[in-house]
């Protein structure tokens, strides 16, 4: 499907085509109406009293779901992180991040929809990088001056927002060549190198995303393959098996490990799967400060997620 489209699909769009319309409480197929308000939920003739008591409390953040998302389609980020770090201006979570560096201290009553959308796109370079510090995890063990970071995720957003990973550069100035790897997408082109400011010009930085539709433990186990400093999976089922072939065949890397997950449930089970499995414990496993506060609809449970909602890192990931 993905490969007939003109352009890729945005995470509703594909959780559209994976989940059928049915009605929210009995499932059922046909006959149905769709919620005026937030147009994300159905009911069937018989359950329409039903469906507004139990679809009421999630109406409101679907309508802003529908609406971001209407937005975001075509939105094209700005984005100039040259005043980030400011030595006076510390921050220990999204809303610092937001309130310092997006809208520079005047912040409004209520943010605007491409501020939620600018949180989706720097949460993950935030979460690393402030993840990093408070498990007290070697950022920096480098190779020289290059470092990568692995992402395993078959989700495009995180290659479409890998230009926030700039961030990570203008905090940890050692790095020179900074290459971003997205392991698990299927894309057109190889990779890409990004324009960014001045600071990392004349730092002589540079930001590399490149991609490899490949499993992981296919594309690490590759002669030649530059081994990651840091290495992130996004809502992992660790029980489901191609992800065990998958964690058992990748060789120690002596390197963070982070999982993401969207779900307090998913980030538990991932803790107790990774003890069971692998007996490691993670140095943290927390609601992540730097969560994403994009709603994304969970067709799943006609309610809403955040990205990188809960946050689990392991210092060392050695089997
Ligand atoms: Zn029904
Ligand atoms: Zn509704
Ligand atoms: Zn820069």
């Amino acid at each position: 499907m993905r490969k007939e489209m003109q352009r890729r699909l945005m995470p509703y769009e594909e959780q559209m085509i994976l989940f059928a319309k049915s009605c929210y409480i009995c499932f059922q197929e046909f006959d149905l109406r769709v919620c005026e308000m937030c147009y994300s939920a159905y009911y069937c003739e018989q359950h329409k009293q039903q469906f507004q008591i139990k679809h009421n409390k999630h109406c409101w953040d679907l309508m802003f779901c529908l609406n971001l998302e209407m937005r975001h389609a075509g939105t094209k980020l700005h984005y100039d992180f040259s005043i980030f770090p400011n030595g006076t201006k510390y921050i220990d979570d999204m809303e610092g991040f937001m309130k310092n560096y997006y809208y520079l201290d005047t912040i409004p009553k209520s943010w605007s929809s491409k501020a939620y959308i600018h949180t989706d796109f720097v949460s993950t370079p935030l979460t690393v990088l402030y993840g990093i510090i408070s498990a007290e995890v070697n950022v920096l063990n480098m190779n020289g001056h290059q470092y990568f970071v692995h992402i395993i995720t078959s989700s495009y957003l995180e290659a479409e927002y890998a230009a926030a990973w700039e961030l990570f550069l203008h905090t940890l100035y050692q790095i020179k060549q900074l290459t971003v790897v997205i392991i698990g997408l299927e894309c057109k082109f190889e990779g890409k190198y990004f324009d960014l400011c001045n600071k990392c010009n004349s730092y002589g930085q540079s930001l590399k995303l490149e991609f490899s539709p490949m499993l992981y433990h296919k594309y690490i186990n590759r002669p030649l393959c530059k081994k990651p400093n840091v290495i992130i999976r996004f809502d992992v089922d660790l029980k489901d098996e191609t992800t065990l072939i998958d964690i058992f065949s990748t060789p120690n890397m002596n390197c963070p490990y982070f999982l993401l997950a969207t779900s307090k449930s998913v980030a538990k089970e991932n803790k107790t799967t990774m003890k069971e499995l692998l007996n490691l414990q993670p140095a943290y496993n927390e609601q992540n400060k730097f969560r994403s506060f994009h709603p994304w609809r969970d067709f799943q449970t006609g309610s809403v997620y955040y990205r990188n909602n809960y946050v689990t890192i392991y210092p060392n990931f050695i089997l």
